[in-house]
Formats: structure tokens, sequence, C-alpha cells
């Protein structure tokens, strides 16, 4: 070890200790560190342990006083709709089924996304993931502008996975022939490759939205290039009776036949699966991203359905994402996760189907595994990237202090996040996102909102009269 002149150890003077706090770390013990420390150089996390012990091995250091606190790995939502959304939150009817919402609203509203709309539809939903400590998010295959949308995410400083529009289906906005779409898709491929802040997946739109030679083609693609893809699958009952009228097989059991399961492939949704689906999934390691509000808020038989409790419990590479803001996932991977664990609980009547540890893991390090990061995110381990989260814990809701884990899943939300770091970068400070100013842009995306609206032929359906009463 080196000292200089001044009495600095060598190269900690460019080390942040984020110190007092309760780390939660994920790591393979599941170690909980009251009054504990995370060390972070550039990227990456160099030291987790006792604060005394920390600030010992990197004198010098800058630290940030996080006593009260607790620390958690910044949280992963392995399915999330970056554009269409964001810029007409709340402006969709809340009585719509998942059909009617897609094919009626969604879809048309993304066919007038201009490539504008996209990055500000971006700026508003990453902005909102990182102080909601949703640090890694998978988009989900209904990007039209891709390289707009990385803007977006890089501006705030959040983790994306990104791939472009991916269907064939005749007859729809950015529906292209399958060798169109697959070329469109590695151009994002080339462009963002692994190892990024913003990396390139397969994407495609999915349900029953492809041909078989999309299908094989993008798995191939995935596989060839070494990079992951996804898509959703059977949110509702329609994709495995699509499935069985065209195939003769249900979902699952058909994508296995040719050759699309695997280790590559994240499938969003997945509640309307059978027991030989169930098996495929494990059989072929194909990983799920389960988006609980999104199937609440469409009455679309969760509680009748889920078997993602299971899937869990046999070791599934299995986590939580927020979909959509009209589909009732608010940017809150913490809401979900209660959620989540109500619901399977309620599900198999059972009050340890699936805990709050349980869901904490799906939404960091099993939400890792899930789309192919636990070498790099998920825990808070030395060697792993400094993705960290600070939530206050002062509280009246973390007043006393019980069991660190069941507080922060049934007790708060994402609203209590204080700090975020993404990359060793901090991007929120006391809850105000540092890399976007919300102020400076609300006009414009409130002005973007409208003639998005108006270009669509929405018109916002108040279910009571509002009037101007200024
Ligand atoms: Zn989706």
């Amino acid at each position: 070890m080196h000292t200089d002149d001044q009495g600095d150890v060598e190269g900690t003077r460019d080390v942040t200790i984020i110190t007092g706090g309760d780390v939660i770390t994920m790591n393979p013990a599941r170690d909980i560190l009251k009054g504990g420390a995370v060390a972070m150089r550039g990227t990456e996390i160099v030291g987790v342990g006792a604060t005394s012990d920390t600030r010992r091995a990197f004198p010098g250091a800058t630290e940030l006083d996080a006593r009260g606190c607790v620390i958690t790995p910044g949280l992963i939502s392995g399915h999330h709709h970056l554009t269409g959304d964001p810029l007409v939150r709340s402006c969709l009817p809340d009585n719509l089924d998942s059909g009617t919402k897609t094919f009626g609203w969604s879809v048309p509203l993304h066919a007038q996304h201009t490539p504008a709309d996209d990055e500000m539809s971006a700026v508003l939903s990453c902005g909102e993931s990182a102080t909601r400590g949703v640090t890694t998010m998978i988009e989900a295959g209904t990007v039209a502008h891709p390289d707009r949308v990385a803007a977006g995410a890089l501006r705030v400083g959040t983790r994306l996975g990104l791939g472009t529009w991916g269907w064939d289906a005749p007859d729809q906005p950015f529906a292209y022939p399958a060798r169109e779409v697959l070329a469109r898709i590695g151009a994002v491929l080339d462009a963002y490759p692994p190892g990024g802040l913003v990396t390139g997946w397969v994407t495609l739109v999915g349900h029953d939205l492809a041909t078989e030679e999309l299908l094989v083609g993008a798995a191939d693609l995935a596989r060839s290039r070494g990079v992951r893809m996804t898509m959703h699958m059977s949110p509702g009952e329609n994709d495995s009776i699509s499935y069985l009228a065209t195939t003769g097989r249900r979902p699952l059991v058909y994508l296995e036949d040719i050759g699309v399961m695997g280790d590559h492939l994240l499938l969003a949704h997945c509640l309307y699966i059978d027991d030989a689906e169930i098996e495929v999934l494990l059989r072929t390691d194909t990983a799920v991203a389960w988006c609980p509000w999104g199937g609440l808020r469409s009455g679309s038989g969760v509680v009748a359905n889920t078997r993602h409790a299971e899937l869990f419990q046999r070791g599934l590479r299995i986590g939580l994402g927020c979909d959509t803001v009209n589909s009732g996932d608010s940017v809150d991977l913490l809401r979900a996760g209660a959620l989540a664990s109500g619901l399977s609980k309620d599900a198999y009547r059972d009050a340890a189907a699936l805990v709050s540890h349980d869901v904490l893991e799906m939404i960091t390090i099993r939400g890792a595994r899930a789309v192919g990061l636990a070498d790099r995110i998920g825990s808070l381990e030395v060697g792993k990237r400094a993705d960290v989260v600070v939530h206050d814990a002062s509280g009246w809701h973390w007043t006393p202090r019980g069991d660190i884990v069941t507080q922060l899943v049934w007790s708060s939300d994402g609203q209590s996040v204080r700090d975020v770091f993404v990359d060793g970068r901090m991007i929120v400070r006391g809850g105000e996102c540092l890399t976007v100013d919300l102020n400076g842009i609300r006009e414009e995306a409130n002005r973007m909102s409208v003639a998005l609206l108006a270009r669509t032929g929405i018109e916002l359906p108040h279910k009571w009269p509002e009037t101007i009463a200024d």
C-alpha cells in the first residue's frame, strides 16, 4: 500500500462510501449488515462491510451519510414499455380489458409516436423509474425509434435492454416481413453491444403476432449474437386459444418444438400456462417477467390463474416487471412485489407461497438472473457494478424497525427512495433526479401529450365533468 504526502492511501480519494445504513446485500448468504457501508470506485463496488472497516480501507474517500437508511441493490424491471404509455398516462379509460386496451388504444397511440415523442417518453419513464429505485429496465418490444429511446435513457442514466418493434402481423403499424424485422433488430444489436449502459436485445411483440419464420429467426439471431430475447406471452387466455387453433399445441409447447425456448429467452407475463408449459419453462431454462398489476387492472383472472410462485419456488429465473403505466403498473417494483406476494398467498391459500424475501429476490438478484446480468448487477458485492439505492427509513412507516425485508416490501414503496447510483454515478439525490430536471420538461411533455392524443383522435375520457375553475 502506498501513501502519498497528504497521508492518502493511493487511489482511495476517488472512492465514495455510503455509510451507516442497513445494507441488504442480496449476496449468496443474503447477509444484512446493520450500520454497514458500500464503497464505490468508478463504475464498480469495491467494498461492502462494516462502516468502520470500510472507512479504514479507503481513507480520504468521499462519504454519503446513510444513517437510519436502508440500502439495496438497484431494482430490475424485466418488462417495461418506455414508449406509448408514458406520454398518455391515465388518459385511457379505466374500464378496458387488455385486448381492447392494446388494439383499440395502445397500438394506435404508438403508431402516431414521433421520434421526439419516443425520446420524451423514455425520459419520463426512466426518470420516474430512477426516482423509485428502478435502475435496470428491459424494453418490451414496442419501440419505433430505438436511437431516440436510447438517448432518453442515457440522459437520465439508467440501465436499459433495448430492441425495436418486432412483428410481421399484417396491416399493423411498424410491421415488416420477417427478414426486414430481423435486419432492423440486428442494427440495434450493432449499435448497442453488450457491456454498455444501453444494450441491444432481440425484442418481438410476441403473443400470436409473429410467423414461425420470425420466431425462429429471432431466436437464432439472439443465440448467434450471444444476446437476450424477449416477447409477450399468455397474459390472458387468447394466446393459448390462438396457438391451439393454428398449431394444435399450447404456446410454450409449440415454441419449444420449433426451437425458440431456451436460456436466451425472457417471456413476459405467462399467466395462462398449464402444467406441461411449466415443465417446458423449467426444462429449457427460459426466464419469465411477471407484471402483476397489469393483469389485475385488466381483470385478467390473476388470482385464479397465477402459477408464478410455483415457478419461483422451483428455481426458475423469474423477475417482476412494471409493464405500462396504463396497465396499472405504476413504476414501482416494491408495490409490484407486495402485490405479487399477496396475490400468490391468496391464489394458493398459503401464506408461505411467496413471501417478502422471495419478491425482493425477484426484483434484485433473481431478476438479474432472469435478464442475464447476474454477473454484473442484482446484489451488493465487490466487483459488481455500482447500482445502489438508498431508501429513507426515517418515516412513520419505518418506526419501530422490524424485519427489514418484510418492512421494505410491505410497509414501504418506491416513494421512500432517497439516493440512487447507476454504474457508480449518482442520478438521484434526496428523491430528485439530478440528470434531468422534471420542472424543465413538464410543460413540453404536457404539450406533446395533447398533440399525440389529437393526432390519434382520442379525447380524454373524463368520467366526471371537469371544468376550468381558476
Ligand atoms: Zn407489455
